[in-house]
């Protein structure tokens, strides 16, 4: 069963359409009912949409670890 951390690790993967079968079908199981990790994953969606469209001949190569950077801050600032 997923859990918000596995949902963090698989994020960028999941971006990616990297994700399939069995994986997949339990993280957007837990998308479903974890309203924290769908604001996540709709906030690193659009992200990396805006990055991509401007650097469409140029993306970074450690664009992920960037993403992770990000969502680890993100993370960071919903905790008490
Ligand atoms: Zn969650």
């Amino acid at each position: 069963v997923f859990d918000c951390r596995q949902v963090l690790v698989e994020l960028s993967n999941y971006l990616d359409d990297e994700v399939a079968g069995r994986l997949r079908a339990e993280l957007e199981e837990h998308l479903a009912e974890c309203h924290t990790c769908r604001v996540l994953v709709d906030s690193t969606r659009k992200t990396v949409q805006i990055v991509t469209e401007c650097r469409s001949f140029e993306l970074p190569g450690n664009l992920s670890a960037r993403v992770m950077q990000r969502i680890r801050a993100l993370d960071r600032e919903s905790k008490p």
